[in-house]
């Protein structure tokens, strides 16, 4: 054969894969092939050993596309300000999502749950385009699996606002649960409170022939 065989051993770990067992050799060009489990996400797959001994292969073909090739591209970023926030005290938002008890799915924490997080939003998140941020469907839920949707700007708004916190007779829940519970639409006692209602009065007034959606639901009957 006259080359040297690249020495790869069982067992050990290069680059991203871990080596798992001999699977045989190429009959035509003789290299040899063993079988590598990626290190982020534990898909095993046959490796040449030529390229496992060089150390950069830097997982399985998806890991490593994420890990060379989509390091500054937009999901990659996207999913690297979500665990800024939640973990680094020295981010500028770190108050108003780590410092506030908002968590990280335990997976996704540290340079290899990065790729998880990537991958897990790629596979059950619809495409990401320009103008698409990451929202968490519950705002005082966490970073995690069903928690997380593409998001517009507008929408996004639109989730805090009704998420917004709303103390009154000595309780404070959000304002869709307060929606629920005295029987005035959302939209109404968003109005009623922006328009400058005393809290007693938005939530005590029943909607009426004036009031802002019977009037509209209603027509002109
Ligand atoms: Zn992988």
């Amino acid at each position: 054969m006259g080359c040297i065989k690249p020495v790869v051993t069982i067992g050990e770990t290069y680059g991203g894969v871990e080596v798992v067992y001999f699977c045989g050799s190429h009959p035509k060009t003789h290299k040899r092939f063993y079988i590598c489990k990626c290190v982020t996400c534990g898909k095993e797959a046959p490796r040449a050993a030529s390229k496992i001994a060089s150390g950069r292969l830097g997982g399985c073909m998806r890991c490593a596309r994420i890990t060379h090739g989509l390091s500054h591209t937009d999901l990659y970023s996207i999913a690297h300000g979500v665990q800024e926030r939640i973990t680094n005290p020295d981010c500028i938002s770190f108050s108003s999502h780590g410092g506030r008890g908002i968590e990280l799915y335990p997976g996704w924490h540290g340079p290899d749950g990065l790729i998880r997080m990537v991958r897990w939003l790629e596979d059950n998140l619809p495409p990401w385009r320009p103008g698409l941020t990451l929202d968490r469907i519950n705002n005082d839920g966490n970073y995690e699996p069903g928690n997380l949707r593409w998001a517009t700007a507008s929408q996004q708004a639109n989730n805090r606002r009704n998420n917004r916190r709303i103390t009154w007779r000595g309780r404070t829940q959000n304002l869709i649960e307060w929606s629920r519970e005295v029987g005035i639409p959302r939209d109404t006692l968003t109005w009623r409170i922006n328009a400058g209602w005393s809290l007693d009065r938005a939530m005590a007034e029943p909607v009426g022939r004036n009031g802002r959606r019977g009037w509209r639901a209603k027509g002109r009957a």
